[in-house]
Formats: structure tokens, sequence, C-alpha cells
């Protein structure tokens, strides 16, 4: 855990338990859920929404 603290650009939440995406960070928690969600689950669609806005910001600022 030597990890610094980063906000989840999907959930909002603080945490040290973290993967770098593209230009932004997202918690192990929401990595899990992106992985395991099946693809008609509802939630699927918002984290589907979110990555896809991280991919928008991140081609823009290139
Ligand atoms: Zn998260």
């Amino acid at each position: 855990m030597s990890h610094e603290t980063i906000t989840c650009y999907i959930c909002k939440k603080d945490t040290s338990e973290y993967i770098q995406l593209l230009d932004g960070y997202i918690c192990k928690e929401c990595e899990m859920n992106i992985s395991t969600l099946d693809h008609d689950d509802i939630k699927y669609e918002y984290y589907n929404y979110m990555l896809k806005k991280m991919w928008h910001k991140f081609l823009i600022s290139l």
C-alpha cells in the first residue's frame, strides 16, 4: 500500500488501489466490475459510457 491516493474517474471515490487508464485512474473495484458485469446489466452501460468519456478526453488531449 505505498501508492498515493487517487480519485476514481468512474465512481469518484478516493482510493489507493487503482490502475492507470489513458490519462486517468480507475479504482480496482470499478475495474473488476467492468470485467465481471454482464453486458446487458444497466451498470455495464454506465461503465461503458464513462470509459468512452475517458477515451474522448484522452484523444482530444493528444
Ligand atoms: Zn471506482
